[in-house]
């Protein structure tokens, strides 16, 4: 026996079968009632979310000998004629192949014949934004002056290039993508029928792919069905037909990126690629979890509008504490537009690649908002009357702090005010201190390498001391003496020093900058 597609097999044949369009069913089947029937409808909607399947049943009702409350009975001849494709009085015309001035002519001429069966000639057009512009124009008269026992219906996926003169002529009703649940539910009830048993998870996840379009929903079912024949279907059994990846796979890709871990994040995409995995479904897959992980951020219920495990929830609930929403955002958009970009591209690879390196390192991105910082820095600086140096030369502290990050910037400019109040001496002696101490005798050197060589507020030079031994050592009669003498022998000047306790721990510590650091940190910028 010949397999029948799912989509073929469960369509309904009935208005109460169909899933998701309850406001057009209702209309309808209040104008069938009514016996108000209009001669020209026009049905827009995304693919698969059931034009031509209303459309039938609508050409079904209004030929029923014994229409049950708007809803043709499936029963008499004329309903029976109908389904088994046998009547004459239900004309279906795809306008893709059949676009031309004859082909509606040979329509109007058909129109003048009344129907030997039944009560009206349905004509249902597909596609019909495909029609030429003469042909529309050849539908146009008939569209406005139909025999009475005439209806058209024409349906499209792109009203807009449908001209005025007909959309003016036309009943019109718009059809609504499909939400998941209702795809979810459609998708159960035919399982429970084929007896196949599957996963909450699974089926969920074909629901989601399908974007709003039943009959995709059921295309994708029957490729899994067929794959795993005679097998429970599982969320794994789904990801791999439709070559999908697992959401784990996206947490530990964020976490990559977070961490700026390129070449990471590169050898996973590595190994989606050696998997089979399809990168276009993978771009917008991962497009989705960004915007769950913003929706957990910024929504108090955000349970109820993402579609997701409550196992997995958890897991999005901790990846979205790692990151803030303004980043998120920018991957969205980052991500969003390779989605755009990767549907027709050849080198798809190379595309994620970029995308992923873009994510990990900001700093590559010469966006406007970086360079609107950086703008306003100068712009306070020239009106506080600092003269920025833009050749950014090295001899010059301001250049070199305007080039600096924010976060920098205080403790920079402290080093700055420090550098100017320090003496000449006491400069040079933090930048030779370790010539300074390996020229000491043997048994103050270790005591002078565990201390902190700072600077008090009287720009005394002061050794800082954890442990109290190190420093009564110090004090000891003649070993100050001896520092100062080694410091004059190297910088050809006398320089008194001090000596002070801090223990380890002690919030004052921070009071005292450690001169070491700063003056050769200084050094090693201006080299550059
Ligand atoms: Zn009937």
């Amino acid at each position: 026996m010949a397999y029948t597609a799912l989509y073929r097999k469960f369509r309904p044949t009935e208005f109460g079968d169909v899933k998701g369009q309850d406001h057009i069913v209702k209309t309808l089947r209040n104008q069938i009632k009514s016996d108000r029937v209009g001669h020209a409808y026009l049905f827009c909607g995304t693919r698969g979310t059931g034009k031509t399947t209303i459309a039938k049943i609508l050409a079904k009702a209004v030929n029923c000998e014994n229409p049950i409350d708007g809803n043709p009975c499936n029963e008499c001849s004329m309903c029976k004629a109908i389904n088994s494709q046998n009547s004459m009085n239900v004309i279906e015309i795809d306008a893709a192949s059949n676009n031309g001035v004859d082909n509606i002519r040979d329509i109007i001429e058909e129109v003048q014949y009344s129907p030997t069966q039944g009560r009206y000639k349905v004509y249902i057009i597909d596609e019909v934004h495909m029609l030429s512009a003469g042909a529309f124009n050849a539908l146009l008269k008939t569209l406005e002056e139909p025999p009475s026992y005439v209806i058209f219906i024409l349906a499209t996926t792109e009203v807009h290039k449908i001209p005025v003169t007909i959309l003016s002529r036309c009943q019109r009703y718009d059809f609504k993508r499909i939400t998941i649940d209702i795809i979810s539910e459609r998708i159960k009830e035919l399982l429970e029928k084929e007896q196949v048993e599957a996963e909450e998870k699974a089926i969920r996840y074909i629901a989601k792919s399908a974007d709003g379009a039943l009959r995709d929903a059921l295309s994708l079912l029957d490729q899994c069905m067929a794959f795993y024949f005679g097998e429970k279907l599982t969320y794994d059994n789904v990801l791999n037909v439709l070559g999908a990846v697992d959401t784990h796979v996206f947490s530990t890709l964020l976490r990559l990126i977070i961490a700026g871990q390129v070449t990471q994040a590169m050898e996973l995409v590595e190994r989606l690629i050696i998997e089979g995995r399809e990168l276009g479904q993978f771009v917008v897959d991962f497009t989705w979890y960004l915007r769950n992980l913003l929706l957990v951020k910024t929504s108090d219920a955000a349970e109820d509008i993402i579609d997701i495990s409550s196992d997995n929830l958890v897991e999005l609930k901790e990846n979205a504490e790692s990151i803030d929403a303004e980043r998120l955002m920018r991957y969205i958009r980052i991500f969003s537009d390779l989605a755009n970009q990767v549907k027709y591209a050849s080198q798809k690879r190379v595309l994620v690649e970029i995308a992923i390196i873009k994510l990990c390192r900001p700093q590559m991105e010469q966006n406007y908002d970086s360079i609107l910082d950086r703008l306003s820095i100068i712009e306070e600086k020239l009106e506080k009357g600092i003269v920025v140096n833009t050749t950014g030369s090295p001899s010059n502290p301001q250049a070199v702090v305007s080039e600096i990050n924010e976060e920098e910037q205080a403790e920079k400019i402290s080093l700055e005010e420090l550098q100017n109040a320090v003496t000449e001496e006491v400069r040079q002696v933090a930048q030779n201190w370790r010539t300074i101490i390996s020229n000491l005798h043997g048994s103050l050197k270790p005591m002078l390498l565990g201390a902190k060589l700072s600077i008090g507020s009287d720009n005394q030079l002061i050794l800082l001391f954890s442990e109290e031994v190190d420093k009564d050592y110090v004090d000891k009669e003649g070993q100050k003496e001896a520092i100062e003498m080694a410091i004059a022998e190297k910088i050809g000047k006398k320089v008194v020093i001090r000596t002070k306790l801090i223990e380890a721990g002690n919030d004052k510590k921070q009071d005292f900058p450690d001169l070491t650091k700063i003056f050769k940190n200084v050094d090693i910028e201006y080299e550059n």
